[in-house]
């Protein structure tokens, strides 16, 4: 038995994992006051749920095999490095837990603990060559080439979502211009539709496919749907140039517009096929929803297993 941990920007969630199955799990929201002090409420809130679920399950710590970490932030040997989510730059709390708990702690970044869940058990299961997309608030990723989970020399990260598709767009909060979350993350989209029909006040996720699909007979809702996948589609075709993946897999918020852009995108990147890119992989849903992070945590050593 291991336990998996997902930190997200507004919320944590902390499960027993046996194999892909989440034997138990709670989920606590991060309140506002919170996140003004991160580094002290996330230890403290991680060494109570830990000993509840513990307790409530009837299990000791040594029945744990290690703890995994999902972090929404850059990752080096398990440090904590940048976090935009959480408005942290380092972050040391691996030793603080192992010390506290006795027992092997690891951490990585999130997209990536989510795409080696899709890679074990989901979506991707089948295929060596690989990509994973996490498309929602930002765009977030990770590459399999042979079956391996990719990584980089420094942070642990692939900043697919940074590939400037525009040298005069927009300036990132990466501070460089035309980054492709910018245009093709689900809060670009958002941000697109709410300048086009003139909404002032922020609006939630639901809102927003009502909206589209309100609008979606509209010339002017179809330039905008239109747009949106044609920018998928550049990101994606470059994606596509620099790996070669057999399949691509797209996980977060974007599986609740898939009605609304799964068929154009294919049509779209099949459309573009030699224009853009020679190869066209496979383009899937990721399987998991809200337990993959957890899950993806709880399976952190299989792959530094299969490295050594
Ligand atoms: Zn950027």
């Amino acid at each position: 038995m291991k336990i998996g941990i997902d930190i997200g920007g507004s919320h944590i969630g902390v499960g027993l994992v046996n194999g892909a199955k989440i034997v138990s799990k709670k989920e606590i929201d991060l309140r506002k006051e919170d996140k003004e002090n991160v580094k002290k409420i996330i230890p403290k809130l991680i060494k109570e749920t830990i000993q509840k679920l513990l307790f409530e399950n009837k299990m000791q710590i040594t029945n744990i095999e290690y703890i995994g970490i999902a972090f929404p932030a850059s990752l080096r040997n398990n440090q904590i490095g940048m976090s935009v989510n959480l408005g942290l730059n380092g972050f040391e709390i691996r030793s603080d837990l192992e010390e506290y708990f006795k027992i092997p702690v690891y951490i990585r970044n999130d997209a990536k603990c989510a795409a080696l869940y899709e890679k074990k058990y989901g979506s991707l299961q089948t295929f060596s060559n690989a990509i994973f997309l996490t498309i929602g608030t930002g765009i977030g990723g990770a590459a399999f080439y042979n079956g391996d989970l990719l990584g980089t020399a420094q942070n642990d990260l692939f900043k697919i979502g940074h590939i400037s598709i525009n040298k005069d767009g927009p300036i990132c909060k990466c501070k460089r211009k035309g980054c492709f979350e910018n245009y093709a993350s689900i809060r670009a989209l958002k941000t697109i539709i709410r300048k086009e029909y003139c909404i002032e006040n922020d609006i939630t996720g639901l809102e927003l496919r009502n909206l589209i699909k309100e609008h979606v007979q509209e010339e002017n809702m179809q330039k905008i749907l239109n747009e949106y996948v044609d920018n998928l589609c550049i990101g994606m075709s470059t994606i596509t140039n620099l790996f070669e993946p057999d399949a691509i897999a797209i996980g977060g918020s974007f599986a609740h517009y898939k009605d609304i852009f799964l068929e154009k995108l294919r049509k779209k990147l099949e459309e573009n096929k030699q224009k853009f890119h020679d190869s066209c992989p496979e383009i899937l849903l990721a399987y998991a929803k809200n337990d993959a992070g957890i899950i993806g945590a709880s399976i952190i050593m299989d792959e530094e297993e299969k490295d050594g």
